[in-house]
């Protein structure tokens, strides 16, 4: 398999000639949404095609499978979860314009590009992101962080009783002692 870190597309034989290309290729570590980052265990696999339908317009898509890591919310350790997500988008190539634009007109949506080189990793991301779930859990039977003393009452029992819930005494349980 020729995996590229890159994750474009060059597209400037299909502005010559018309058809379909496609790509593949790998995202290492993490997805990126502005400054929030979603860590991934692993690599995450996508590939995506291209097709000119005419008049500087082109369907792109693709779809890209990993394995997000979250944080369960229970106890907060990163927790492994599957994520495949599919993407389709309409694209206008306006030469010239710099970078990828989201564009909505009424009854149609699509982003606009410039270069022959179409950069996916914006693509990529929010269909990966928004395909994870809201909130994870390590194990269905997950008995979370004492909010008395903050232990993981998975690996310890510190004695403390669950119903016992005070949001001053789970922040004193969390300072070290003094
Ligand atoms: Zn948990
Ligand atoms: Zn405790």
């Amino acid at each position: 398999m020729d995996y590229r870190e890159v994750q474009s597309i060059n597209l400037a034989r299909l502005l010559k000639e018309g058809g379909t290309a496609g790509a593949s290729g790998v995202v290492r570590d993490a997805f990126f949404a502005g400054e929030e980052r979603f860590p991934l265990q692993g690599e995450a696999h996508w590939k995506v095609s291209v097709t000119s339908v005419g008049e500087g317009e082109f369907w792109l898509s693709g779809e890209v499978e990993g394995v997000a890591l979250m944080e369960c919310r229970r106890c907060l350790k990163p927790t492994p979860v599957p994520v495949h997500a599919y993407f389709q988008h309409m694209l206008h190539y306006r030469q010239g314009a710099e970078g990828v634009e989201f564009h909505e007109e009424t009854e149609e949506e699509y982003y606009i590009f410039g270069e022959p080189d179409l950069d996916l990793s914006g693509f990529l991301a929010e269909a990966f992101i928004t395909e994870m779930p809201y909130t994870a859990l390590c194990d269905e039977n997950c008995r979370g962080l004492c909010p008395v003393c903050g232990a993981d009452r998975n690996l310890v029992d510190c004695g403390h009783e669950a119903e016992e819930h005070h949001p001053l005494r789970a922040l004193k349980g969390l300072l070290p002692e003094l």
